[in-house]
């Protein structure tokens, strides 16, 4: 599902943000990738979203060979990820129905299709009957979920959550893994960057360390809970 193959991405003559990176994530998979600040997580997903362009290596994601991609396949590649920020980034204008209708207005589904999807989606993410309410009368978690039914909203094969929880307390935030969790049992291949220990030891998942922009570990959870102990 995801390839990466030896890639690098230096910003500026001095700073290497990755280091040939090389990472394999299959179909259905829930990864974790940690790192402290400065590690190169979140260049690491915008070179998937492609928002930033890798200086050497190759990127494949769901049979997209990022080399070959042209400016029209970008639609495309954006239709097979979603994603969600730590911040959220609702329209604080537009009710929770609507953040999440919107992700299919602007690329043309009908009213019909909004009203059938919409509330499917809402239902996954727990905030049915929350519909009608604004972004300002929503607590963090809930606006959180908000954000990941828009993400979701489009079948994405692949969901990032960089640092979902990142402002929330601890209930809120494992309401929010609760539900990258039940995505994942659906069949979307998510991955998560967080600092949050708790949410890595009890999650039971793969686990990527990156440091100084190298994949430093990688490992299933029952190994790394077991490193950690000894
Ligand atoms: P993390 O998400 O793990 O905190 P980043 O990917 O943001 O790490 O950063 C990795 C390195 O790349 C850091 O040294 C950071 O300063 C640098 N970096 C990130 N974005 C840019 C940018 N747009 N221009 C220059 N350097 C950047």
């Amino acid at each position: 599902m995801i390839l990466l193959d030896r890639v690098t991405k230096v910003y500026n003559r001095n700073n290497t943000a990755l280091d040939r990176i090389s990472l394999h994530v299959q179909q259905k998979e829930f990864v974790i990738i940690i790192g402290t600040s400065g590690a190169g997580k979140s260049t690491l997903l915008k070179l998937l979203t492609r928002e930033e362009k890798p200086s050497s290596g190759k990127i494949v994601i769901g049979g997209l060979d990022y080399d070959k991609l042209k400016d029209r396949d970008i639609p495309l590649l954006r239709r097979k990820i979603g994603v969600v920020f730590q911040d959220f980034k609702l329209l604080p204008n537009k009710t929770v129905f609507e953040n999440v209708a919107f992700a299919l207005e602007i690329v043309g589904f009908g009213s019909r299709e909004i009203n059938h999807t919409v509330p499917r989606v809402l239902d996954i993410v727990g905030l049915k009957g929350k519909e009608n309410r604004m972004p300002a009368e929503l607590s963090g978690g809930e606006r959180q979920r908000v954000a990941i039914a828009r993400a979701i909203v489009r079948q994405p094969k692949i969901l990032i959550a960089d640092e979902p929880t990142g402002n929330l307390d601890p209930k809120h935030a494992w309401d929010v893994i609760k539900v990258l969790e039940k995505i994942n049992r659906y069949g979307t291949t998510v991955l998560l960057t967080t600092h949050n220990q708790e949410i890595v030891n009890k999650l039971k998942r793969r686990v990527v360390t990156i440091q100084g922009g190298r994949v430093v570990s990688d490992r299933a959870n029952a190994e790394y809970n077991k490193g950690l102990t000894k």
